[in-house]
């Protein structure tokens, strides 16, 4: 048969009022037929209740979850928990029937009241690895209401594009971690004043993303500008984690805890306030005192909060996760043939120093690579095949001038 005369094996066009025509092993498809099946496809994976979107998400019961967090996160209990029924529910929503008009699920977009440095970032990552689903670290910081200097919070969607190879519908279930987000708090309980740019305005600008809406977004980040083409994202089933340190919220906890305990029945609430960790009993009215606009905390359904980093659980994340410090050490070691140990006393006095020095848990790495730096330059070209690190040795690498320096950028 004459390359013209094949047809097209569904629609019956020949070859030349085509675009492309694929041959298969008896027969020819055109591309007009491949673009009306794929919408087919797409079409009927819709009506099974969104199962196109389960193919390779496997929803996981809230206690493996927690169990996942458990390897690489330590402590932190109260916020594993919480964060795992969130995620479980939001995942369920996602797997819910589009088109049945029942019991419409609503967003459980997660907001995590802690200290830098106490896991919050991680938590976010170790959701997202779990998942298997893009995640995007945004900065509320850089954000400000359109028209101003700095970042639209469209480039939040940009940020979780690029992360998901700009494989949109990737995107559209992702996860996005706003942190710092108690640096948008209103400045003034008078929102009048002068216009705030930066706090009020942001606010408002993300209520739509948290919700769920439609957002034109541009694909490299930047300004919106006419000429450059825009990818369109749902932000619907978008899974939103806001954290913050909100510093100072204490305050507001402890004076409302106050409040209470003149109340009725108060006498024996006051004896069980752990005074030492406030933010256990952080509410959304103590966000809303912070300056979090009650719209914003709307969308935020799920408050929780994390512990200070003491002592153990300082010791603990040395050790004990999955990527643990020290194993990364030892594997870094072993690469050369050198077996490296440490001896608990020298992981004592590490985190000793990291108190000390107030570096918290980001403060251990700095610490190791400032024990390690001149083992790790000598060792591969020695003759060595073993290194013990004893609290001597500790103390031995760092000087205090090198600690605070270590404060200093920490
Ligand atoms: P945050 O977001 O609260 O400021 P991060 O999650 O960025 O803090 O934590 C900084 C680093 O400290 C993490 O990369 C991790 O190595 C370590 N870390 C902090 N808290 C924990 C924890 N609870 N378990 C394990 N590692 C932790």
């Amino acid at each position: 048969m004459a390359k013209q005369d094949l047809e097209c094996s569904f629609c019956g066009r020949k070859k030349p009022e085509t675009n492309i025509l694929i041959a298969g092993l008896d027969a020819h498809i055109c591309d007009r037929c491949i673009q009306q099946a794929n919408g087919i496809v797409l079409e009927e994976a819709g009506s099974k209740g969104g199962q196109s979107l389960s193919n390779d998400l496997t929803l996981r019961k809230p206690t493996e979850i927690k169990a996942f967090l458990d390897t690489y996160v330590i402590g932190q209990d109260r916020a594993k928990r919480v964060m795992a029924v969130a995620v479980y529910n939001h995942y369920k929503r996602l797997l819910q029937p589009s088109n049945e008009d029942e019991v419409e699920i609503q967003k459980s977009n997660i907001i995590i009241v802690g200290q830098t440095g106490t896991g919050k970032t991680l938590l976010a990552k170790t959701i997202a690895r779990m998942l298997k689903v893009p995640l995007a670290i945004v900065d509320a910081t850089v954000l400000t209401e359109a028209g101003y200097v700095g970042e639209d919070v469209e480039s939040i969607l940009s940020r979780l594009l690029q992360v998901a190879d700009y494989d949109v519908a990737k995107a559209e279930r992702g996860i996005v971690f706003i942190d710092e987000i108690d640096k948008i708090a209103r400045k003034s309980d008078n929102p009048s004043i002068t216009r705030d740019v930066s706090g009020e305005g942001v606010q408002q600008a993300l209520l739509k993303l948290l919700e769920g809406t439609k957002v034109n977004v541009p694909p490299k980040g930047g300004r919106k500008h006419p000429d450059q083409k825009f990818i369109e994202v749902n932000t619907e089933n978008i899974l939103f984690i806001a954290g913050g340190a909100f510093d100072g919220i204490e305050r507001s906890i402890s004076k409302r805890l106050n409040m209470s305990a003149i109340g009725y029945k108060a006498a024996q609430e006051v004896d069980e306030i752990d005074k030492d960790n406030l933010l256990q009993y952080v509410t959304a009215k103590d966000l809303k005192n912070f300056g979090l606009i009650p719209e914003i905390i709307g969308r935020l359904p799920v408050l929780t909060y994390m512990n200070p980093l003491d002592t153990k659980t300082l010791r603990s994340i040395l050790t004990d996760p999955k990527n643990a410090l020290v194993k990364q050490y030892e594997k870094l070691f072993e690469m050369d043939n050198i077996s490296l140990t440490f001896t608990d006393g020298a992981l004592d006095l590490i985190v000793e120093k990291a108190i000390d020095y107030k570096l918290g848990a980001r403060g251990l790495r700095s610490l190791c690579e400032e024990i390690l730096n001149d083992a790790m330059f000598d060792f591969p070209s020695g003759t060595e095949d073993k290194l013990n690190i004893t609290k001597t040795y500790v103390e031995g690498k760092l000087s205090k001038s090198r600690l605070n320096q270590l404060k200093a950028v920490s």
